[in-house]
């Protein structure tokens, strides 16, 4: 097996990652033996591929070595590049669901990993679990020229962006998406179109992108996880998200679109 990259996380909720200070780079799977008495559990993050790729956690009180320093796994596609940031992520739910089943959730029977799958299996009962994955989806609304943004709660002062939710049982994702913008701004949508997905775990979302009309209705926000919800054209943009986002890469999009459109000269 090929030496893959270990993704050495720590306790935190989000799990921050390890990277050596000097040149900030991931060490290799044959490490981990090295790390063995300061990880609480690891294990392959996938079974199928035979990457090599290996994730660990590290104990409770562990004193980890001086030549790492923690970063945060949004931060990684800056410094690691997009790929490796998606690799982080899948490691992250490998962990996440190695776990959350450590013991079976039917007969309480000690799980483990999946010989085949990519997955846990309960020898006692045969229970088999994936890792979980939220669908959610995301949209540009656009409407002459310009974007429909909200302001989250959670988000930084200032900052805005395109509407996002979770899809429901028993909805497809293009009713979530007309639910979702109702729901948030009081905007009824029309043509909506597929745009492209990303992976967003943090914890474990699976993000579709989509573009659509404004249809009818003026902006209003639900105040309860909006804020603020409004239009915005290419010269009065607010703070924005991180360029590795799905939801910046929608208003980007949006913005060559209406830059090719805009009268010349
Ligand atoms: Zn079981």
């Amino acid at each position: 097996m090929p030496d893959g990259p270990l993704f050495l996380f720590d306790r935190t909720r989000d799990a921050n990652v390890f990277l050596r200070r000097a040149g900030m780079a991931l060490p290799g799977s044959s490490e981990i033996e090295k790390y063995r008495d300061i990880l609480e559990c690891f294990g392959a993050v996938s079974r199928t591929a035979g990457t090599g790729e290996t994730w660990g956690r590290i104990a409770s009180g562990a004193a980890v070595p001086d030549e790492f320093t923690a970063v945060g796994r949004r931060d990684l596609a800056a410094i690691l590049g997009r790929r490796l940031f998606l690799r982080s992520g899948a490691a992250f739910q490998m962990m996440s669901l190695c776990l959350d089943n450590k013991l079976c959730g039917r007969c309480g029977a000690a799980m483990e990993d999946h010989d085949k799958e990519t997955a846990r299996v309960c020898p006692g009962c045969g229970r088999v679990v994936f890792p979980s994955l939220a669908p959610a989806m995301i949209v540009a609304v656009e409407r002459d020229g310009m974007i429909l943004l909200g302001h989250n709660a959670s988000f930084p002062s200032g900052r805005y962006s395109v509407l996002a939710g979770f899809v429901e049982p028993g909805e497809t994702v293009e009713d979530a998406v007309i639910r979702e913008v109702y729901e948030e701004s009081r905007v009824r949508i029309k043509n909506i179109l597929y745009v492209g997905s990303q992976p967003w775990p943090f914890p474990s979302s699976m993000m579709l992108g989509f573009r659509a009309e404004w249809e009818s209705g003026e902006p209003c926000a639900d105040g309860f996880e909006l804020t603020d919800v409004r239009w915005f054209t290419p010269y009065d943009l607010p703070d924005l998200p991180q360029r590795i986002s799905i939801s910046r890469m929608l208003i980007d999009d949006w913005l060559r679109r209406v830059s090719a459109d805009a009268p010349h000269g």
